[in-house]
């Protein structure tokens, strides 16, 4: 500073307070939405939870309600976002090492779910209620943050697949189904708890994994349960730190399903490497990898040549997570919104009392709870699968619920943001974070095309299938004009499948809306269930959210969904 300048004068801290504090008060802007119970302010999954089987488990979820609601839990999940994991291929003195290095905010989360049996409980303690008590915690765990939640699926969902080879189920089950967690990058050998992951995805092709390249060399007589050394590459393997990996490998009688373990069981590194980590544009807490196989040991599951059947075990469940976890997207997603309308007022009045945000709202509520009503009905139908009806459903509804839940999720991201306005774009909010998380759900574990056409190879291989799916919605023949119509005009359409492909996204959005309108009518408010029919079962020509006709009950509706905090 130039000495001959006047100098100003030092602030006393009275004239301080006044220049620093006075420009403005801080008003009508909301609390955080956090300290709240995710169960216990949520009537649709009390209600969900309770008809589908899970009334036993309503204090277990009340108590994690509020440990996901928690201030402190709800940190973790920006924590580990905001510190991507880190992959280092060599340590310091030059040994090569595939170490991906996590925020210690990510091994909490992980912990949390794995205390919780998110990987395991239907397994270990299977029975009425079982799927559905633990979808209901993966809802509310999810909501918090998501991408971690993709070794706890794949670690829950080997389990039907790893048990087809059941030498190898008999050593690795127990520490897999484990609940706890240990992050430790030791041999499995070492460890009392596992997590497992999937290698399908290969360059030249994902959904077509027929056209997988590595192969598999048996050291041995080769055969089901049997050693070999794979070799070749994965273009996508998810969560890369975990001890073993379902994995696809061609042998002479076709592709084959592994069971590779990151170590071998002389302790040293099984020579399986990690090229890099993808650079997602969301999902990022979770560290997603490209991988060779450089002769890396794995044991065969299931019967040479039979590797997508064995496989699509762990797939199916995977997809049924993927429900779960879109469903949950778009929970948090109306909890923030309505949260925050409730709250704010602009020109006058609260949002959440105006009548054209009051349509937006209700219709977003709409979408979330048609798509818990569906996992939940599927969840029950994975508990039940001795019986005929329900393995039907389930066969078919998996695809069609993973494809339409998944896919309506990106936009009710998107305009749940927009009801927050600006602050609903920054980082600080969860919104960005649900938004680029949406699209992934929709992609993985089957594009929305291929479960289109899943949903077409379960009607041919079983058309009983159908019968049951219709079976099902009919239950609410009777309760609603429009539902009747809709559902008949969609059985009308299926009497020829010919050009089923072609039409198969058509048909499939359509077998979705009717279940859930199904479910709705059946179970829920019935301002929910009106305004379903009256949206999404009759054509109104709106094609964004915010669509409700006149007549509908908005603000029952928004009720229904708001968690009350503040
Ligand atoms: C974040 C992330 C993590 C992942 N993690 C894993 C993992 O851990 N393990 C793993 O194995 N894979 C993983 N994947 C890969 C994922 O499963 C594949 O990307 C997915 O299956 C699609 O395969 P692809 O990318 O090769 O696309 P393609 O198979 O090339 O498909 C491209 C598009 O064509 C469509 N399509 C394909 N066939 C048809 C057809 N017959 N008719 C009409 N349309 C068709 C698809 O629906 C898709 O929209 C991950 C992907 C992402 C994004």
């Amino acid at each position: 500073m130039n000495a001959r300048q006047p100098q100003p004068e030092t602030p006393s801290n009275d004239q301080e307070d006044r220049y620093l504090a006075s420009t403005h008060e801080v008003f009508n802007q909301p609390p955080a939405l956090e300290n709240y119970n995710l169960f216990e302010q949520d009537i649709a999954l009390q209600e969900a939870a309770l008809r589908e089987g899970a009334g036993k488990a309503a204090e277990d979820l009340k108590v994690f309600g509020a440990l996901a609601g928690a201030a402190q839990t709800i940190d973790l999940g920006f924590r580990a976002n905001a510190n991507k994991p880190v992959f280092n291929t060599h340590d310091r003195f030059g040994h090569r090492i595939d170490e991906v290095d996590f925020h210690p905010a990510y091994h909490e989360l992980m912990r949390i779910a794995f205390d919780n049996g998110l990987h395991s409980s239907p397994w270990s303690h299977p029975g009425q209620g079982a799927h559905v008590a633990r979808a209901a915690k993966y809802y509310m765990h999810s909501q918090v943050e998501a991408a971690h939640c993709c070794p706890v699926t794949m670690t829950f969902a080997a389990i039907p697949s790893i048990r087809k080879q059941p030498e190898l189920a008999a050593d690795w089950e127990a520490r897999i189904l484990a609940d706890s967690y240990d992050s430790r990058n030791l041999p499995d050998s070492q460890k009392s708890s596992v997590t497992i992951g999937m290698a399908m995805t290969e360059k030249q092709g994902g959904s077509d994994v027929r056209a997988n390249s590595t192969r598999a060399y048996p050291i041995g007589a080769g055969g089901p349960g049997q050693a070999y050394e794979l070799v070749g590459h994965k273009w996508f393997v998810s969560a890369p730190m975990c001890d073993a990996f379902l994995v696809l490998a061609q042998t002479q009688s076709g592709l084959s399903c592994f069971l590779m373990p990151r170590w071998r069981p002389d302790g040293t590194k099984n020579p399986w490497q990690v090229q890099r980590l993808k650079n997602k544009m969301g999902n990022v807490a979770n560290a997603s990898s490209e991988a060779e196989l450089r002769g890396a040991l794995a044991w065969m599951v299931g019967e040479e040549g039979r590797g997508v059947p064995t496989i699509i075990e762990m797939v199916a469940m995977t997809r049924f997570d993927c429900m779960i976890g879109s469903s949950a997207g778009m929970r948090q997603a109306i909890a923030q919104a309505s949260h925050h309308c409730r709250h704010r007022s602009a020109f006058g009045a609260r949002l959440i009392d105006q009548p054209l945000m009051q349509n937006v709202l209700a219709d977003l509520a709409l979408e979330s709870e048609a798509a818990l009503a569906y996992t939940m009905r599927i969840a029950r139908a994975l508990d039940n699968q001795d019986k005929e009806h329900e393995r039907l459903l389930a066969r078919l509804a998996t695809p069609v619920g993973k494809y339409w839940i998944c896919k309506r999720t990106p936009n009710h991201a998107y305009e749940a943001m927009e009801c927050i306005g600006g602050s609903g774009v920054m980082e600080d909010c969860i919104m960005p974070r649900l938004f680029r998380e949406s699209p992934v759900n929709a992609i993985w574990e089957g594009s929305g095309n291929v479960q289109c056409l899943d949903t077409l190879r379960a009607l041919q291989k079983e058309p009983e299938t159908l019968d049951a799916f219709f079976k099902e919605a009919a239950e609410a023949k009777g309760a609603d004009r429009r539902f009747d119509q809709f559902l008949a005009q969609l059985q009308h359409d299926f009497a020829d499948i010919s050009d089923f492909q072609y039409r198969a996204r058509n048909l499939v959005d359509r077998m979705a809306l009717a279940l859930q309108g199904s479910l709705l009518l059946r179970h829920s408010d019935a301002a929910v269930a009106d305004a379903f029919c009256a949206s999404r079962l009759e054509a109104s020509g709106g094609m964004n959210y915010g669509n409700l006709p006149s007549g509908t009950d908005p603000a029952a509706i928004i009720k229904r969904a708001t968690p009350v905090v503040g």
